[in-house]
This record gives C-alpha cells, structure tokens and sequence, in this order.
C-alpha cells in the first residue's frame, strides 16, 4: 500500500521502518531533519510539507506526542488531510485522548476519510522488532482494509469497540501502568531509606501482592542499570496521566491515585528530567534522600 508516517522519534521511527520493511511504499514527514533522514536511508520517500505527505498516502499513519500535534497535523489549516482522497484512511498511534481521537474521526468523515487509531501498548524495543500490542478502535471494514500495515508493527492485536476505543484503552492502561511505576519508586525509596536492600526488597515482594510488570521487567533493565535514556520520556508519562485525570474528571470523578502519579511526574519534569526515562524517578529519590537504591554493583 501507499503508506504515510508521520512522526519518526523513539517509537515512530522503527515503526515507520518494519513498514518499510513489509514492502509498503513508504512516504514520512518529521519536524527533525535527522530523523527523516533515518528512514530515507532506507528507502523511503521524504515530504516535505504535510500536505505532499497526506497526498502521497492510501494510509497515513500518525506517531506524535501529544492530541494537539496529531489534531493539527492531520486537520490543521496546513495539514494532510485536505490533500488527502476520499477512501483514503488516517491511523493515529500515538497516546492520545478519545474525545480528541473521536473528534478527528468525524471531521475526517466528512470529507470521506475513515479514521483507525491504533495506539500501542509494551516498549520502544518492540517497535523495532515489530512485536508492539495494537489497541484498535474503528469500524471492522477500515481496520481490515489496513491490517497488512498494522502487522507490520504489532503481534498482539486488540479490537477494543469503534473509533476512539483503542485510544480510550491505551489511556487507561497507562494510566494503571505509570501510577504503578510512580508507586514502585516511592516504595523502594522509602524502603532503603529504612536500611532494606534492593535485593531483600525485590526477593520478599516476588512472594506478594506487590509483586508487578514494572518491578519485575522495566526496573531491572533501566532504573537498576543506571540507565535514563529514553525509552519512555518523563514528559509523555506526564502527558498520559493528565488525559486520563481530566477525562475523569470530566466523567465527574476525583482520580485520587491518578492525581499523585501526576504530582510525581509534573516535579520530575519540573527538577529537569523532563526528557529522561521514567527510570529518572528512582534517580531523583536517591539524590533527594541521600540513598541508594540501585545495587551496589551499578557505578552509573
Ligand atoms: P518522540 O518525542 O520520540 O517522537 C515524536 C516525533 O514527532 C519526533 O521525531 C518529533 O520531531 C515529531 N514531531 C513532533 N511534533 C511534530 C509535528 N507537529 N509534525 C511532525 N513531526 C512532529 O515520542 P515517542 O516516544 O516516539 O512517542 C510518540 C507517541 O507514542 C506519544 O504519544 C507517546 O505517548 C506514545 N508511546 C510512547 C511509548 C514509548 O515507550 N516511548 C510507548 C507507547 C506509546
């Protein structure tokens, strides 16, 4: 098919790649030059407006941080869709909010386009090996329309309901998902402050109830090595949990938990972590306290 992507950053980028890979006829579009030119060097075509992207594209995929970006690259005076045809079809990936998905959707359907969204659940990891978990919402017949570019980039596929609903899942997943990491971090610091070590913390909460994901695989392979390199980005955690606690609020309810995990985030960004992997937390908590969380062993 003739794919669009906009959006080449941690995730996009091998993204847009395995599509490449699956013998799609790739055109991309990136405000960071470099990035473009990762994927030209692989043999896809660059755009350089969003217009001549939305032109040259039967599927547009979009990958950016945050609804206003995705919103005003698709339907924005200067953006793709007015150059794109009808029968044509947008897939938003990235984290975004369902009110703001749902609104594209309809915009996009006057004008005859059909919109997916398809945000992805697991790591930047699976985005290059194309093992990503697709969270789908749309009407059955655009998503099988576009299934060969979505498998492309993801193994485990969700239908979670019509346009919007994918979104509406990755949100509340990441919502679960961050607050835990946020409480991971506050415990074992609070816990080596008391003079436990890592290793005696880790070894008695695999036989309990605080046994988690985020303990038991993201910690060890970032926050535990020293390692705050993005991976996932202090700032887009950030951006997760305040859709998620103005959507409850605007569904009328005090996300209490949510409202924490958010506190934690927006202080993080605000002592300069903004850009660092959430493995950043578990950093700040030791400068802070004066500890050492990490094993001994870990110089970084
Ligand atoms: P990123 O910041 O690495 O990449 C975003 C890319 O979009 C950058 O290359 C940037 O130059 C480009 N961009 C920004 N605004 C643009 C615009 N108006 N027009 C064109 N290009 C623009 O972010 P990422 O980590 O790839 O995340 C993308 C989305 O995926 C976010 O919504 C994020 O929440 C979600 N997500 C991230 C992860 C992760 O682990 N990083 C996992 C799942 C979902």
């Amino acid at each position: 098919m003739k794919v669009g992507f906009i959006g080449l950053g941690v995730m996009g980028g091998p993204m847009a790649a395995n599509v490449l890979k699956g013998g799609h006829e790739l055109t991309v579009y990136d405000l960071n030059p470099a990035a473009v030119a990762r994927l030209t060097a692989l043999g896809a075509k660059a755009a350089s407006t969003l217009r001549e992207v939305g032109q040259a594209s039967e599927v547009l995929v979009t990958m950016l941080p945050e609804p206003q970006h995705v919103e005003g690259a698709v339907l924005g005076e200067q953006g793709a869709a007015a150059a794109m045809a009808p029968g044509s079809t947008v897939i938003d990936m990235s984290t975004i909010d369902p009110a703001t998905s749902q609104r594209i959707g309809a915009a996009l359907k006057v004008r005859g386009i059909a919109m997916v969204d398809s945000p992805v659940g697991k790591t930047s990891e699976h985005a290059v090996t194309g093992t990503l978990t697709l969270m789908i919402g749309g009407e059955a017949a655009d998503i099988e329309r576009v299934r060969p570019v979505l498998d492309c980039m993801g193994n485990q596929v969700f239908l979670c309901g019509g346009q919007g609903m994918g979104h509406a899942m990755k949100m509340t997943n990441n919502l679960l998902a961050t607050t835990i990491m946020c409480a991971n971090t506050e415990a074992l610091a609070i816990g080596a402050k008391c003079g436990l070590t890592l290793e005696t913390m880790v070894e008695v909460m695999k036989t309990t109830m605080g046994w988690n994901q985020q303990l038991a695989v993201a910690l060890p392979k970032k926050a535990f090595l020293g390692d705050d390199s993005p991976g996932f980005m202090v700032k887009l955690a950030a951006k997760d949990v305040r859709l998620a606690v103005a959507a409850a609020r605007q569904q009328g309810f005090e996300p209490l938990v949510g409202n924490g995990a958010l506190a934690t985030l927006d202080r993080a960004a605000q002592l300069g972590r903004a850009d660092r992997d959430t493995a950043a937390l578990l950093f700040l908590r030791e400068e802070e306290l004066g500890i050492r969380v990490r094993p001994a062993t870990v110089s970084a």
